[in-house]
C-alpha cells in the first residue's frame, strides 16, 4: 500500500489513500468517484482540498486526464473534504 499517486491539480505526490481516486469505468464509460478495487479503468487523483477540486474543474483537467464529456459532481467530490479532516 505504499504506492505513490500524482494529484492533477497540484502535481504532488501523495501515498494513495490520502487521494481521491476518480475512474472512468473501461467498459460502461461511467465516472466513479473512489471506485473499489474492482473497478478498471483509466483514473485521475486530487487531494482532498477544495483548492486541488476546484482547480481540477476551472481547468477541466478532470474530464482531460478521464478522456471524457462526462459532467463530474464537483459537489460529490467537495462533499469528501468535508467529510475527512485531512487537509
Ligand atoms: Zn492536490
Amino acid at each position: 500500500m505504499d504506492s505513490k499517486r500524482k494529484c492533477i491539480s497540484c502535481g504532488k505526490l501523495k501515498p494513495t489513500e490520502e487521494l481521491i481516486k476518480i475512474t472512468r469505468e473501461h467498459k460502461s464509460g461511467d465516472i466513479v468517484i473512489k471506485p473499489n478495487s474492482k473497478t478498471f479503468g483509466r483514473s485521475a487523483y486530487l487531494c482532498y482540498n477544495q483548492e486541488c477540486i476546484n482547480m481540477a474543474f476551472k481547468k477541466n483537467k478532470l474530464n482531460k486526464m478521464l478522456r471524457t464529456n462526462t459532467n463530474i459532481d464537483k459537489e460529490v467530490l467537495l462533499g469528501y473534504t468535508r467529510l475527512t479532516n485531512k487537509i
